[in-house]
């Protein structure tokens, strides 16, 4: 007879032989008992000589790491493979290696061991939304580039690259999808997402955002909500892996929008109970021969309700709601010129009139040209990285125009760890370029702080040289009471200063010492012509010690 049903060949219930006994309980015990002991000493022993053998391994790896970064800088990060046109920046080695290896591996990942040129399809779709999760994660890329450590310049980069390979992969997936089959609702979903995508890609040429930000990125972020909202509609509802790339990114999103919304509240004092922060706004006023007032900058003082820790060069996000009509739907980065060795309860920052918001903050100065105003103010930050100043012997930093600012609390520091006898730094030289010397009016009494503050023992460390293009009478107009500032008429000559710096004779020694000639920091905050000039010359240097660095402030960055 032929049975269909599952014969269980177990029996249910477990009869024991009657020969059959437990070994003794002591025995039954103790052998698993031993084991698990000897197992626990075995990992404890070993564990100890592994965590030993990790710790030296990165102490000799930490000695090293000047070595690599010297190597990296030299083969990678600073020889130019593209220089830097209209359409597009300067392409180092590293980043056309890296953008290399990211299109190569993604089209190894489409094309690997396929079967159909549909296949090769659905695979480009899947691929595109696993690309998209780190540009979906986030509403705020200052944000996601403090909780990776990496500079916006960087995340921006990463964001902009995934953005671009989902589109190209995506445009792929389309393209098979229209050759297999014919139009119907789900390829419709798909184009309606994919259109939201392709509009967005051309938004974000350099063009669309300098021509309005605000317009730029609202439309980015909108445009991102309908791509998502198309892609949901057209995965299939069985399949679940596509849907779970979404399901990722979208979980990422809540949750660094959640984390960024207890941070906002905490970092702008909301929990204590003491109300919101205020931006003080006072400006800086030039009158002219014909007796004609133009305000040339706007210098904000923002009172904490909560004191707020800022490393040097880092900035602040600002929102001002009731500065302007529009104000309340646009928030601008800032960089924080104050700083102090604890946490501060009041940011400083200085700004530059654009075309927008800091032209709409700026009119307020003709109802108190001599006082200031004062508005409610919330911002999101501190963002951004801070480069580690105590290895160096000598800091030269090279600036133009309002990115001033970024080197202020730098030098700020640095001073600081000199008169304290925390950091090694023995010379500081900060080199200004700007267009007209009423530029300098708007930071001079910033300078003139930093000046106050190196005064410890007649050892001055601070030396600044003012290079003013245009309107100036004399060359080489020394001034001050120990002659530390200096302005010169026209442009520097980098190659010149660069060398003299890195020969370390700036530095003051004590006669009869030796004295090792310690390493060199240039940090940069300039136009991008300017800042790739200083590159190349500064790679010529990587063996003196000399290292080269760009702080957050840099003129593309919007
Ligand atoms: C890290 C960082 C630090 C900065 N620190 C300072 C500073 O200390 N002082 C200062 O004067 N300026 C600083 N800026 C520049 C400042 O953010 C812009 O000048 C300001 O946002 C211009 O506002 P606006 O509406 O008047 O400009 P617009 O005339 O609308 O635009 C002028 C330029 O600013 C860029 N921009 C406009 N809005 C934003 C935004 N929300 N985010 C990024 N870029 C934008 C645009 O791309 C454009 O290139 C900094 C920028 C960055 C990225």
């Amino acid at each position: 007879m032929l049975s269909l049903g599952y014969k269980n060949p177990l029996p249910r219930t477990l009869t024991l032989h009657p020969s059959f006994s437990f070994p003794p309980f002591s025995v039954h015990l103790l052998i698993p008992m031993s084991m698990n002991a000897l197992a626990i000493y075995a990992i404890a022993a070993g564990g100890i000589f592994a965590g030993l053998f990790l710790i030296q391994t990165l102490s000799i790896l930490t000695n090293w790491t000047n070595l690599f970064s010297v190597l990296a800088s030299r083969h990678l990060t600073l020889p130019f493979v593209v220089h830097r046109n209209r359409f597009w920046g300067l392409w180092s080695r590293a980043s056309v290696l890296l953008h290399t290896s990211y299109v190569a591996v993604n089209v190894f990942l489409v094309l690997f061991r396929i079967e159909s040129f549909t296949g090769a399809g659905h695979r480009a779709g899947e691929l595109a939304l696993v690309n998209l999760i780190f540009p979906l994660s986030a509403t705020h890329l200052s944000f996601l580039a403090d909780l990776l450590g990496i500079t916006w310049h960087t995340c921006r980069r990463i964001h902009r690259a995934a953005g671009w390979m989902a589109t190209a992969l995506l445009a792929f997936h389309i393209i098979v999808a229209v050759q297999a089959q014919h139009f119907n609702f789900r390829l419709a979903n798909i184009s309606q997402g994919a259109a939201s995508l392709g509009v967005l890609a051309l938004f974000s040429i350099p063009w669309f955002r300098r021509w309005s930000y605000e317009i730029f990125l609202r439309g980015h972020q909108i445009l991102a909500g309908l791509f998502v909202y198309g892609t949901w509609r057209h995965l299939p509802t069985k399949s679940s892996s596509p849907k779970l790339y979404l399901w990722i990114a979208l979980g990422l999103l809540g949750l660094t929008s959640c984390l960024q919304l207890v941070t906002l509240l905490y970092q702008n004092g909301l929990f204590v109970g003491r109300g919101a922060p205020r931006a003080i706004i006072s400006f800086t006023i030039r009158k002219s021969k014909e007796n004609i007032l133009t305000t040339t900058a706007a210098q904000i003082r923002i009172l904490l309700p909560w004191p707020v820790k800022v490393e040097a060069g880092q900035y602040i996000n600002l929102w001002i709601p009731l500065a302007s009509l529009w104000s309340w739907t646009q928030t601008h980065p800032f960089t924080v010129t104050s700083w102090s060795q604890g946490r501060q309860d009041t940011m400083e920052l200085l700004i530059q009139p654009h075309r927008g918001l800091s032209v709409e903050l700026i009119r307020h100065a003709s109802v108190a040209a001599e006082s200031s105003v004062s508005f409610l103010a919330l911002f999101t930050g501190p963002h951004g990285t801070s480069e580690d100043v105590s290895q160096y012997k000598s800091a030269l930093l090279i600036t133009s125009g309002f990115r001033v600012a970024a080197a202020i609390p730098y030098l700020k520091k640095m001073i600081y760890g000199y008169n304290t006898c925390t950091l090694q730094i023995r010379r500081l030289h900060l080199v200004w370029q700007v267009k007209s010397i009423d530029m300098t009016t708007a930071a001079q009494g910033l300078l003139n702080n930093l000046l106050e503050d190196d005064i410890i023992d007649e050892g001055y460390i601070l030396n600044i040289s003012i290079y003013v293009e245009n309107g100036l009478a004399h060359n080489k107009t020394p001034f001050g009471k120990h002659e530390r500032v200096c302005l010169y008429q026209g442009v520097p000559d980098y190659r010149s200063i660069i060398s003299l710096e890195a020969s370390g004779d700036q530095i003051e020694r004590l006669p009869n010492i030796r004295d090792e000639q310690g390493r060199m920091l240039v940090m940069v905050s300039t136009a991008d012509d300017l800042r790739d000039h200083i590159q190349e010359i500064v790679r010529g240097y990587l063996h003196q010690g000399v290292k080269l660095s760009e702080m957050e402030y840099q003129p593309n960055a919007g």
